[in-house]
């Protein structure tokens, strides 16, 4: 059985460090009140927990409990090109991942859920690698892109909502978060909320960003050395913008999560030096 995840205080309406009503030292990760500032950068500040060093700022996204019904306005010219524009640099990535998931799953009639879904390349991807496919996008402009590209119906409603919580409970033979896992307010209750939608014997495939690589250590020393100045290197890697990156993982602190929530971990692909950071993780519901 899955343990409980201690359960982050959810927001529903309202956003950022003033509006959230967050409390910022209490951990993301493992709940305790044990986050400090660690690095001050221009636009947020990094907290840093002191029981188990996770890393994540102190921004959290806004998301309407019922989506609005931004979807239905067509996009115009100029906005199907900006994003098209931008596919191409992923879907490289994205096609690596669909063989990916093939080497562990048969996609033929299989029910997939893309979470963080994008303009619905790789659900698209699912689709016609033969899979019943549902996605999820939380922003409007996306899933237009992705309902007139590929005719794609991606649902706004993040995976903690009752739609999918009751209707889909035990219900995916594979579910995916692509690059989604920086980016979610409480990625660990993401997490639970999608093992919960997973058949027993399900698989879960995520990527994310690494944060015990080289790139993470040369910014934070570059911090250090400076004694705070140069927050350059640190301030790309996260973001207070929407959708933006709120927090990194190392590894460790990754497997540990997986594991705790209940899943095994089938297969780590990861590297200190890889130029991109990226941990990716194969993890089954038993
Ligand atoms: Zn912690």
């Amino acid at each position: 059985m899955p343990q409980e995840i201690p359960a982050g205080q959810r927001l529903d309406e309202t956003s950022g460090e003033q509006g959230s009503g967050y409390d910022f030292s209490r951990c993301k990760l493992c709940a305790a009140y044990a986050a400090r500032p660690k690095y001050r950068l221009e636009n947020t500040t990094v907290y840093a927990c002191a029981a188990c060093d996770f890393h994540f700022i102190n921004h959290l996204d806004s998301l309407p409990s019922e989506p609005p019904d931004d979807a239905a306005k067509p996009l115009d010219r100029k906005t199907l090109d900006y994003i098209e524009e931008r596919l191409p640099g992923s879907e490289k990535q994205l096609r690596k991942n669909l063989l990916l998931v093939k080497r562990h799953i048969s996609l033929s009639g299989a029910h997939c859920l893309d979470i963080g879904a994008g303009a619905g390349l790789f659900a698209h991807l699912l689709a016609e690698a033969g899979a019943v496919v549902q996605g999820i996008e939380p922003q409007g402009v996306f899933r237009e892109f992705a309902r007139q590209k590929y005719g794609l119906a991606l649902n706004g409603e993040t995976i903690d909502a009752r739609h999918w919580q009751q209707g889909f409970t035990g219900f995916f033979d594979a579910v995916t978060l692509w690059d989604v896992f920086e980016h979610v307010n409480f990625p660990a209750e993401t997490l639970q909320d999608a093992y919960q939608v997973m058949k027993p014997g399900g698989w879960l495939f995520l990527d994310t960003p690494r944060r015990d690589a080289l790139f993470y250590r040369i910014s934070e020393w570059s911090y250090r050395l400076s004694g705070g100045a140069n927050s350059r290197l640190l301030g790309s890697l996260y973001s207070p913008l929407p959708f933006r990156h709120k927090q990194m993982f190392t590894l460790r602190q990754l497997l540990t999560l997986v594991e705790k929530i209940g899943f095994s971990v089938a297969g780590v692909h990861s590297s200190f030096f890889q130029p991109h950071n990226r941990m990716v993780l194969v993890c089954r519901k038993p």
